[in-house]
């Protein structure tokens, strides 16, 4: 079967790998869809070698095959890719921090030893039978590829501190700023107001429940009209430039937050004085936990949250090269790419 790595700046290939059978503890999944995540398409645009394992980690399919040890999970299940349970037995783990689990850190960063030697982007993988969240029958297999992001934010949002009847700010209207207005509106924020260049993608956060849509220029006068100049009670970073930590921080009231979601590949210039004076709360999150995909799960099945609207095109296998540059050029249509690499 072929699979398709990032092997470089502007390159993909499609490798030709046996197909997997399960080792101990292990399942063979079909995959139905994977989707193309901002960490792709930065993998894509600067070369930096990536772990394979975490090119293509938003996918959703169907078991074929599990090892004889693993009773949890049988052939025909629909699932979603995850994380494994906090491990009971590392450092962190007995030290009395679950949350932060070495093998589930591991898992996320693609550097555990059995990590499969490809992502998402391929026919079939073989992964760990514990990383694997049975998919709810209420989702379609294009939703359930995009559980995985929805959980980043949803984990971001859980330990961000965001309280009933707060003002919330969002920056970025892609895949992640969409999914954390609608989480930040689920958690009872009084008001979200999302911050975005984009028309199309400004026009989606209306349609996800958005109380105001604004553009970078002129955010300020509209936060200080609804606050009466007061700012944010928080704000949410889910645009990934260096040059928007800053600016996160500049619209938040004293006293307020900043929630750190996106990732930027550069050290950012921060003004330390306006973070002391302001006495602002940072909270930063990366990944989730196995329980949090049983979370969103269900809160997308019920229809709380909606990821239909931002899956926006699917493509194949020959088409992920394209894709990954559309994505990065800064003027894509795109919201949320999918990969279908049967068809
Ligand atoms: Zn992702
Ligand atoms: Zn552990």
């Amino acid at each position: 079967m072929r699979a398709a790595l990032i092997t470089g700046t502007g390159e993909v290939e499609l490798r030709e790998f046996d197909d997997p059978t399960p080792t101990a503890g292990q399942a063979v999944v079909d995959i139905a869809y994977c989707g193309v995540c901002g960490t792709d398409v930065h993998a894509f645009q600067s070369g930096q070698p990536y772990n394979p394992a975490i090119c293509g980690h938003e996918w959703s399919g169907t078991v074929s095959a599990v090892a004889g040890d693993v009773s949890h999970l049988g052939e025909g299940d629909r699932v979603v890719v995850a994380v494994p349970p906090a491990c009971g037995t590392c450092t962190p783990c007995r030290a009395g921090h679950p949350a932060t689990c070495t093998k589930v850190f591991r898992s996320v960063t693609g550097t555990d030893r059995n990590a499969p030697a490809h992502g998402g982007f391929a026919p079939r993988i073989g992964v760990a039978a514990d990383r694997l969240v049975r998919t709810d029958p209420r989702l379609s297999d294009e939703d359930a590829a995009q559980v995985e992001p929805a959980t980043v934010a949803l984990h971001a949002v859980r330990k961000s501190g965001i309280r009933l009847g707060d003002c919330a700010v969002v920056q970025g209207a892609g895949p992640i700023g969409l999914t954390t207005l609608q989480w930040v509106k689920a958690a009872g924020a009084a008001e979200v107001i999302v911050v975005e260049p984009n028309d199309a993608r400004r026009a989606l956060a209306i349609e996800l429940g958005a109380t105001v849509v604004t553009t970078p220029t002129d955010v300020r006068e509209v936060l200080n009209e609804r606050t009466r100049g007061l700012g944010a009670d928080i704000v949410y970073e889910c645009v990934g430039r260096p040059d928007t930590i800053q600016s996160a921080v500049d619209l938040a009231r004293r006293g307020g937050s900043m929630s750190l979601i996106g990732l930027a590949d550069a050290n950012a210039e921060i003004n330390p004085s306006t973070w002391l004076v302001k006495e602002i709360t940072v909270t930063s999150a990366l990944a989730y936990t196995h329980e949090e995909f049983e979370i969103a799960m269900g809160v997308i099945a019920d229809g709380r949250v909606r990821l239909a609207p931002m899956h926006s095109c699917t493509t194949n296998l020959d088409g992920l090269s394209d894709a990954l540059a559309d994505l990065g050029s800064g003027t894509t249509e795109q919201t949320k790419v999918l990969v279908n690499p049967n068809w």
